[in-house]
């Protein structure tokens, strides 16, 4: 199957060139065509399937197709995502597919100044992709105007629910015109996330992929070690095995940046990411672990999540995630696009009943993995 069947404006077709993809993955095999017909879609599909150019890349047929570009003063399409990163890399998306066009967007979020965004906004963009705080508070500044959205994209619709945006969500639909298309993409599908789906999107066709399971080729490991031995074991595994590039997930804040630190000193490449860093700090911390120039991210999830590095080797819970679907998430982090990967688990015999909710949800046990001290 080739991109060509979608019949893509030649410019759109120019920059799947240029970003070197051959043939349309699944979820774009699916969504696409739905898309282009203006159809509401919820799309179930985890970070890694390729469901952000699904998305952006009708969204750029639309504008092309449809109405003007970039010299108006409002926006037509509107995609919200939970995470300052996950906005940044969707916009470096459409940055990309859309390099042959003339269609502009635009990335607005909270822990940088608001200057810079009010003056590309004023400028003229087709999409905003936003956290959903700063473009609230764009909105009460009058700092843009959404009464020209014809689509809006949900993205990550689980996580920006679990981070308590709903009220913010809701608010942003009311200024939105009724009439419009709206997609909503989401891994897991929890009650909450059915409700709004029944609120906003009419009739919607449902594509799926992966049925938001664990990625195949993921190996699923668990360490049962004590609580404070637990850094001993991460500095043993990072000295013996070949981890070329390993995210590690704590559970608070305080603890990503004190085990980043204490790797750090013990001679490891690490550095953390979490929400106590400015968006700098964070930039940095990306770039450099995409780049290789970190081998270690220790990460909590909110700062994780929807981030897409290829080639990520390990992902190691050193707590363990509260729920399955976590889980999940975490370990998606690796074996993406059909690579390998490998997930270690650290636990302790209380949490034997999250672990077997884990294997129902892998469909196979966790390896039990042991290893003596170096
Ligand atoms: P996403 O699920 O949107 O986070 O995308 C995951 C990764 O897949 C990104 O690095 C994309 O650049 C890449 N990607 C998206 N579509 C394709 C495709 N058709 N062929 C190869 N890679 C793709």
């Amino acid at each position: 199957m080739s991109f060509t069947q979608f019949h893509f404006h030649p410019g759109i077709q120019s920059g799947i060139q240029d970003a070197g993809y051959t043939s349309p993955s699944p979820i774009q095999q699916k969504a696409i065509p739905p898309i282009l017909e203006g159809k509401d879609i919820l799309g179930l599909a985890q970070t890694g399937t390729g469901k952000t150019v699904a998305f952006v890349l009708p969204i750029l047929q639309h504008l092309l197709k449809t109405r003007r570009t970039a010299s108006s003063a409002s926006p037509s399409a509107l995609i919200m995502a939970p995470t300052r990163e996950l906005a940044e890399q969707i916009h470096e998306s459409i940055t990309l597919m859309a390099s042959h066009t003339p269609v502009k967007s635009v990335a607005v979020y909270g822990g940088v100044g608001k200057y810079l965004q009010i003056k590309a906004l004023r400028q003229g963009v087709d999409i905003i992709v936003a956290c959903p705080g700063r473009l609230l508070d764009l909105m009460n500044e009058k700092a843009l105007s959404l009464k020209e959205i014809d689509i809006l994209v949900l993205d990550e619709a689980d996580q920006m629910l679990d981070m308590g945006f709903l009220p913010d969500i809701r608010r942003i639909i009311r200024a939105l015109p009724k009439k419009r298309q709206t997609l909503v993409f989401s891994a897991t599908m929890p009650k909450m996330i059915g409700n709004l789906v029944q609120d906003i999107l009419n009739h919607p066709i449902k594509v799926q992929v992966n049925q938001t399971g664990p990625a195949p080729r993921i190996a699923h490991g668990r360490f049962n070690v004590q609580r404070e031995k637990r850094t001993d074991l991460l500095k043993t595994l990072f000295a013996k095995n070949g981890m070329s590039s390993t995210i590690v997930f704590t559970r608070t804040k305080h603890k990503a940046k004190s085990l980043a630190v204490q790797l750090k000193k013990s001679g490891f490449n690490a550095v953390s990411l979490q929400g106590n860093l400015s968006q700098n700090q964070r930039r940095r911390a990306m770039d450099g672990f995409r780049s290789g120039s970190f081998k270690i991210l220790v990460a909590t999830d909110i700062a994780a999540r929807g981030i897409d590095v290829s080639g990520v080797s390990h992902v190691i819970n050193y707590d363990l995630p509260d729920t399955v679907e976590t889980y999940i998430h975490r370990t998606g982090r690796t074996g993406r696009v059909n690579q390998p990967g490998q997930a270690y688990t650290f636990t302790t015999r209380e949490d034997n009943k999250t672990i077997t909710l884990i294997e129902k949800a892998l469909g196979r046990k966790m390896t039990e993995e042991s290893l003596l001290p170096a």
